[in-house]
């Protein structure tokens, strides 16, 4: 499970989840695009139309499906619930992981129930080029004994894990410096598909910062 709010989706985000699914020799990945995200303002652009881009930037990669199911659901859109979600489809033998960036990371202890999550899942961090922060001692406790520094390691159990991911390809981008450029006019191509470039510019989105 890769999550994140997805406004709008990036090459950052896909190139990440087609390494990752190599990587770890995933059976896919299901990108979450969050409705209502519980540690940031309410974006801009609806969650039908993040996940619509979310479509159309995946198109027919093999591996990676948009998966709505946060959508679904009233009130804030919190991991664990999608994670309970994935582990009721999968069954409890399933080996589940729930990747996330090194920013994201850093914020772990202050998410709905963390202790739950390694419960439900493994946790694996991806290395981003523009943030290398030191961990909070909350987060180091949160992650204390849970590190392995192999996917081989992780893959042993259903849940429970840290590996740390260094992907080949690191790009330092992210929908923050995206949604900026839109909203000065200036180009975001080779930024994100051409296909999602193409939607964001036929229904205006992200015009106005
Ligand atoms: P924003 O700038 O709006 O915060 P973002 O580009 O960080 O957005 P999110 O939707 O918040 O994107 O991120 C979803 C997940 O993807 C997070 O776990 C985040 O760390 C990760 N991620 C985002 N950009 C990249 C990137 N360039 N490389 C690797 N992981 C990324």
């Amino acid at each position: 499970m890769f999550g994140g709010t997805f406004d709008p989706v990036h090459l950052g985000h896909l190139r990440s989840a087609v390494e990752l699914h190599e990587a770890l020799a995933l059976d896919r990945v299901h990108m979450v695009p969050a409705c209502l995200p519980p540690l940031r303002d309410r974006p801009q652009v609806s969650p039908q139309e993040r996940l619509g881009l979310l479509k159309l930037g995946i198109g027919d990669t093999p591996g990676l499906v948009a998966d709505g199911r946060e959508l679904e659901r009233d009130g804030p859109s919190y991991t664990v619930d999608t994670l309970a979600s994935l582990r009721d489809e999968y069954g409890r033998e399933a080996r589940l992981i729930m990747a996330l960036g090194h920013d994201a990371f850093l914020r772990l202890a202050d998410w709905h129930e963390p202790q739950r999550l390694f419960e439900l899942a493994h946790l694996v961090v991806i290395d981003r080029p523009d943030h290398e922060a030191p961990l909070s001692p909350t987060l180091a406790e949160l992650i204390a004994g849970r590190e392995v520094d192999r996917p081989e390691l992780l893959m042993r159990r259903a849940a429970g894990g840290l590996l740390r991911l260094a992907l080949p390809t690191r790009m330092a981008l992210s929908a923050t410096a995206i949604r900026q450029r839109l909203a000065q006019g200036r180009s975001v191509r080779y930024l994100l598909p051409e296909a999602v470039e193409r939607r964001i510019e036929a229904a205006s989105l992200y015009r106005h910062s």
